[in-house]
């Protein structure tokens, strides 16, 4: 049997729309798009407003521009994330501050952010890892707690009154998580989520900002400024300039292009609306996952809890005690079988981007030890049944022979 990672999920349905979009006349930004932030943003608690765009990476680099994030400033991010996180860090010219995990589990310790606040923090990027909400109710008692350090947003040209550190949810994974009835997207003060191909709901690449008002600043205003960096600082639109006679427009500041197009919308418009039934079925594969394994291999987060729910982007199996040899020939031999896993992810410092950032791996033993156990197995809508318990005897086979 051949089984992938996680293959996208596109439907007759999704097809048709983009063919549509194409043949409507209106291809980049317009109506589908602004149809699509409504419809992202309806689940959410009510004043929070939705930006799509071409990345989760522009969606974050967007929000460090906004606040004038630069030189001299630090960001607080996990070491176990994607390497996207920590660029957009870099790409405005500030210094990405490297926290570890929480003890057992992949969210970043709200303890260790704690210790890694100074005077000259702004904001902190928390990672939803495999679509499990982080502690935001811990991080918001500690930026609290630590109120008296932080100096302001001086080169912010809308957040003048920030009184507090922001923190900007890497929801790169969390479509659809919620803790209790808050819904991943009105967790942190801005949160990004990605639609790149291998995500829960893909729009081939794309991504989404979410937000609501924030230290005196209005959601139109915010909404207005991502708007602006993400075409060039123009103030008026492709749609806009499009209408009779409206040719004439002014460019305010040097921002990117990173919009996202009309084609791109219409097929994540298409692929939300049978987003719940996505959700239901990974939950399910998830789930057969958990009860299937034998002990000790488990499935992260091993402490389930009531309130905290998963967007099921992830199934991690964790081998407790193996090593990391050990765990790469275990996915060697999966993938002898035809079963693709992966690692999600090798902690930022073991890339070479990163190792001028001075850390070493003693600095994060909670990050290494589940970086040497984890193993990412296939988790995605089409999967079959039997697919899956093809997965499982190979996975009980390979487990048998390794202990
Ligand atoms: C995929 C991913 C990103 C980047 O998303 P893009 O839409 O590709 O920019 C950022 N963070 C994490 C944790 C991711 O997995």
């Amino acid at each position: 049997m051949n089984i992938p990672f996680s293959p996208p999920d596109i439907t007759e349905d999704d097809i048709t729309a983009v063919a549509n979009t194409l043949r409507s006349g209106w291809i980049t930004t317009g109506p589908e798009c602004k149809m699509f932030e409504k419809e992202l943003s309806l689940p959410w608690m009510s004043g929070y407003r939705v930006a799509v765009l071409n990345s989760a990476t522009a969606a974050m680099e967007i929000v460090l521009r906004i606040l004038g994030i630069g030189f001299g400033d630090e960001v607080i991010t996990s070491v176990y994330t994607y390497a996207a996180t920590v660029n957009v860090i870099r790409h405005v010219g500030a210094t990405p501050v490297l926290v570890d995990v929480i003890e057992g589990g992949y969210n970043l310790s709200h303890l260790a952010v704690e210790r890694a606040i100074t005077s000259r923090t702004k904001v902190i990027i928390p990672v939803d890892i495999g679509g499990y909400p982080c502690d935001y109710a811990a991080l918001y008692d500690v930026v609290e707690s630590k109120k008296d350090l932080f100096t302001g947003l001086p080169r912010s040209r809308l957040f003048h009154h920030a009184d507090r550190v922001v923190i900007l949810a890497d929801a790169a994974h969390s479509l659809g998580a919620r803790i209790g009835e808050a819904m991943s997207g009105s967790l942190a003060d801005f949160s990004a989520f990605s639609f790149h191909a291998v995500k829960n709901l893909t729009t081939a690449e794309g991504g989404a900002l979410s937000f609501t008002h924030l230290f005196g600043v209005s959601t139109e205003d915010i909404y207005r400024e991502v708007m602006l960096w993400s075409l060039h600082g123009q103030d008026k639109d492709a749609l806009t300039k499009a209408a009779k006679g409206s040719w004439e427009y002014d460019v305010l500041f040097s921002g990117y292009k990173c919009n996202m197009t009309d084609i791109a919308a219409a097929l994540g418009r298409s692929q939300l609306r049978r987003y719940h039934q996505t959700l239901e079925q990974r939950r399910k594969i998830y789930a057969n996952y958990r009860l299937a394994l034998p002990s000790p291999l488990l499935i992260a987060p091993w402490d389930v809890d009531d309130t905290y729910h998963s967007s099921f982007h992830l199934a991690i199996m964790q081998i407790p005690g193996i090593s990391e040899e050990g765990r790469n020939q275990f996915i060697r031999t999966m993938a002898m079988s035809g079963v693709a896993c992966n690692v999600h992810f090798k902690p930022i410092i073991l890339l070479q981007a990163f190792v001028d950032l001075g850390y070493q791996q003693l600095d994060f033993p909670q990050a290494f030890n589940r970086y040497k156990e984890s193993i990412s197995l296939p988790i995605y809508t089409q999967m079959q049944k039997q697919e899956q318990e093809y997965v499982i005897d190979k996975l009980c086979e390979n487990y048998k022979n390794y202990s």
